[in-house]
């Protein structure tokens, strides 16, 4: 098999670990005589599969016991629908959403919520080209919000929170709910501080298909009465995610996944490495005059790195390189063009480094 680095956005690179023990126990899960994805949902090997996943993910990330955790479908976009019908209810009708409009997904995010009730745009990046946060002292926070909804790692623009978000005394008790479907699992938070926080699985989890959410107690039991039962998260949570059938085997990928991610030393332990594999991209992009990356430099993505050549005309160039190094889906996402590396928690550091000694080298040759 050809090595290759696969820089995809998401559907993305899973460790390669985790393969391998999936595709060996693809037949046989531990003796079972089948495969995971053959288990009724409420037997027992299932049962055990699932209960592992969630008590990792609670011990990765810390999550006070105050807190649901669940395994949904739908995807982040599914969320941008289902976080309004389930929060909206908490204040009288209509009631108003805050959000901080960073970028591509916070604006699908506005889009889906004005279905549900108001939304206030507390504070946009867009006069700027989504290159920052809006600095948290400039944000005009309602008085009453249902919740305040933002996305702590845009996954398009490469804009990244390094900073925790915290609503202040003056705004009511308006829950932050936070969209990490592209860093969860990457860096150290303090889940305490947000009241939800949801990830589509396939960035930085597992398969396309499960959704996280984690969910503060006293948030469940709001849901408008045009809420699907499947997506009424308190219904979900006193089902233990077995409401309807949950994505059994991309809950089961996401369960070998934490397991890597616990044996890497944890959350703590892979944050360093993420700074370090970042690091190395950024500090190149900062060095040459052959690349670009606009993005304020105190608001950088660890997770994707977009960049551009100065002169375009070599895009189709630099990508047929690229990929003949064995360097995939490096391509910007076609509402910012352009040039994007995705390096989640499963790229190993010598992917990095393959790729920036293809873009010096790349450079060196076109200069
Ligand atoms: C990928 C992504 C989504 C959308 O996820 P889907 O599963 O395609 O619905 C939402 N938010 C962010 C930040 C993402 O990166």
């Amino acid at each position: 098999m050809t090595t290759i680095f696969n820089f995809s956005a998401g559907p993305a690179v899973l460790p390669k670990e985790v393969l391998q023990q999936a595709a060996a126990e693809m037949l046989d899960w531990h003796g079972s005589g089948m495969s995971v994805m053959e288990m009724s949902h409420r037997g027992a090997e299932f049962m055990s599969i699932i209960a592992a996943a969630q008590s990792d993910l609670r011990e990765l990330l810390a999550v006070p016991e105050n807190y649901k955790i669940l395994f949904l479908q739908g995807g982040g976009l599914g969320e941008n629908a289902i976080v309004p019908m389930n929060l909206m209810g908490r204040k009288p009708q209509p009631a108003t959403a805050d959000f901080i409009h960073t970028g591509s997904w916070t604006g699908k995010s506005i889009k889906e919520a004005q279905k549900y009730g108001k939304v206030n745009i507390a504070a946009s990046a867009e006069s700027i080209g989504f290159t920052a946060v809006p600095a948290r002292d400039s944000w005009k926070l309602s008085k009453d919000a249902a919740y305040v909804h933002l996305c702590t790692n845009e996954t398009i623009d490469g804009v990244e929170y390094q900073f925790t978000p915290e609503v202040g005394f003056d705004t009511g008790d308006a829950p932050i709910v936070a969209d990490m479907s592209s860093h969860i699992l990457s860096r150290v938070i303090d889940v305490s501080k947000y009241g939800v926080i949801f990830g589509g699985a396939q960035k930085n989890i597992g398969p396309a298909g499960l959704t996280i959410v984690i969910v503060r107690e006293d948030l469940l039991g709001h849901a408008l009465p045009c809420c699907p039962s499947a997506f009424d998260w308190k219904i979900v949570a006193d089902n233990d995610s077995m409401y309807n059938t949950p994505p059994t085997y991309a809950i089961y990928i996401a369960g070998l996944v934490f397991q890597w991610l616990k044996r890497q030393g944890g959350v703590a332990a892979i944050e360093q490495k993420n700074i370090a594999k970042a690091k190395l991209l950024y500090d190149y992009l900062d060095a040459t005059d052959f690349y670009e990356n606009r993005i304020a430099k105190d608001c950088r993505s660890r997770m994707n790195v977009p960049f551009y050549l100065k002169n375009e005309a070599l895009n189709a160039e630099f990508l047929a390189a690229a990929k003949a190094r064995g360097l995939l889906q490096l391509k910007g996402h076609k509402s910012v063009g352009g040039m994007r590396a995705s390096i989640y928690n499963a790229m190993p550091i010598e992917g990095v480094q393959a790729l920036l000694a293809f873009m010096q080298d790349f450079a060196q040759q076109n200069s």
